[in-house]
């Protein structure tokens, strides 16, 4: 993070207005000190790359699209977030089999006993 690239991250657009606000400034910088990098996936994420040549930071941007509030993080935040979500998803997927085999055997204990 530096004067040429953003001092502020963002964990999620609020609203059109806040990412309309963002991407001027966005644009300004994307030209002269921030420089587009690739597009790639990171588990299930998809977003574009930005580097600074600057201060070497990357970025990480998702574009706001419908209920998909975005984001715009440094890699590292970003990888650290994407990575809870998808614990957090496995947790639920794990607690909900279980909950499934609890209440089966329930049922299976109702049935036969
Ligand atoms: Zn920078």
């Amino acid at each position: 993070m530096c004067d040429k690239c953003f001092n502020k991250e963002f964990l999620g657009f609020g609203s059109n207005k806040e990412f309309e606000i963002f991407l001027k400034d966005f644009e300004t910088k994307i030209a002269k000190s921030v420089h587009f990098v690739k597009q790639e996936y990171y588990k299930t994420d998809n977003h574009t790359v930005y580097s600074c040549e600057n201060c070497k930071t990357l970025w990480w941007l998702s574009d706001p699209d419908n209920h998909w509030r975005g984001y715009f993080m440094k890699a590292d935040n970003a990888k650290k977030i994407i990575e809870k979500d998808a614990q957090r998803l496995a947790v639920f997927k794990y607690a909900c089999i279980l909950i499934l085999i609890v209440a089966t055997g329930f049922i299976l204990f109702k049935i036969f006993i």
